[in-house]
């Protein structure tokens, strides 16, 4: 038994991973489409085997109520439209995979939660990190204090632009630059790797002056993030250098180095710990897993099994009351605090 999804927004991200990913899905088929462009719309829907009266205009996009192959809505828009499409997608009756970062405000956030447990519908944070292997075996690692407890962690995610017309530029439609949208995954793997809760942020963020591409949005944003226990989590995020994701886990009697760890693919593994006076460094390899399969096929079990998923919209919240202190952090040149969050473990 398959879970049906429309996929709304027919992006690089949809065209080029997701729509390829079905065919590694267990548990999940594409059903619907939704997009401004008609052309795209036949093109797609005959590429994957979608019947033309399932593919819908933006304007047309309420209709999903009435189809009832369609269980699951994937949000795959510009930030600042999940927090709409997500709303009026739980009011028509269907369950919904948002993509990060799950929109512009804490307050959309919560407007988005509220809605979809009015209408008794799941709603899911698409961090797909949080189900790809290597980076699940480090969470593993991690946790069970293979080498001592951890004491910080280093992270880092960057790549460049190059189109400042693009949405990912405007404040509006993106919310912010570098932070939200690559950062993010510095800031969410950590809390996923730690399992706990950063309790103050202190942040610095840049932007060339004149340059048109970081007019409105920031370039880079570095900050640092105190854990419980003392742990030290320092993180940067650039849109402006060459492509470089990795973090790297330090612990008392060893490190774990995960580059490309927000990939889509090419997770290496590297680790070194002591062993007796010896110091060991080894290379790590597991068998890879299509991420966005596994994260589709994950809420779609969730669907079917009647569960909570694992990254569910309070997931989604949380990270954005962080991106926030982090930005009046770096606005204010001082240390933030953040409060204390309760119920931490029913999203973890
Ligand atoms: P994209 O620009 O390639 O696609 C966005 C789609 O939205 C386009 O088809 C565009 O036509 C449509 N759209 C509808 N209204 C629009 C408007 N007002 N302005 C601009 N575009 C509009 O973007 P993308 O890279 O596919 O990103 C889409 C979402 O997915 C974003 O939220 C992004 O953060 C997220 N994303 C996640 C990952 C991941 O690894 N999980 C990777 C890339 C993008």
């Amino acid at each position: 038994q398959r879970v049906g999804y429309a996929l709304v927004g027919l992006g690089h991200l949809t065209l080029e991973e997701l729509l390829p990913a079905f065919g590694e899905c267990k548990k999940s088929r594409p059903v619907a489409l939704v997009s401004g462009s008609p052309e795209k719309l036949k093109k797609v829907a005959q590429q994957y085997g979608i019947k033309p009266e399932s593919c819908y205009s933006y304007e047309e996009y309420d209709k999903l109520k009435d189809n009832p192959e369609v269980e699951v809505i994937y949000i795959v828009l510009p930030n600042s439209m999940h927090a709409e499409y997500t709303i009026r997608g739980a009011q028509a009756g269907k369950h919904i995979l948002c993509e990060k970062p799950m929109a512009n405000s804490a307050a959309e956030c919560e407007a988005m939660i509220a809605a979809c447990k009015k209408a008794n519908r799941k709603l899911m944070i698409a961090y797909r990190i949080q189900y790809e292997p290597y980076n699940r075996l480090v969470r593993d690692m991690v946790r069970e204090n293979k080498w001592g407890k951890t004491k910080y962690i280093q992270a880092q995610n960057s790549q460049s632009s190059a189109n400042p017309d693009h949405w990912r530029h405007k404040k509006a439609l993106a919310g912010g630059g570098a932070l939200p949208d690559i950062g993010l995954y510095c800031l969410n793997t950590s809390r996923f790797l730690l399992g706990t809760e950063p309790t103050e942020v202190f942040a610095y963020s840049y932007s060339t002056p004149g340059n048109p591409l970081f007019k409105e949005v920031e370039e880079a944003m570095s900050w640092q993030m105190r854990f419980p226990g003392g742990i030290l989590v320092d993180c940067i995020t650039h849109y402006n250098t060459h492509d470089s994701r990795f973090y790297r886990v330090n612990s008392e009697r060893g490190w774990m180095h995960l580059n490309n760890a927000y990939a889509y693919t090419g997770q290496q593994l590297q680790t070194s710990h002591a062993e007796g006076p010896a110091k060991m460094q080894n290379h790590i390899t597991i068998s890879p897993k299509n991420q966005f399969a596994a994260e589709m096929d994950h809420f779609s079990t969730c669907v079917l099994e009647d569960k909570q998923p694992h990254t569910p919209g309070e997931e989604g919240l949380q990270d954005q009351r962080i991106m926030e202190a982090i930005y009046q952090s770096a606005r204010e040149g001082r240390p933030v605090k953040l409060p204390p969050v309760s119920g931490t473990d029913v999203f973890r």
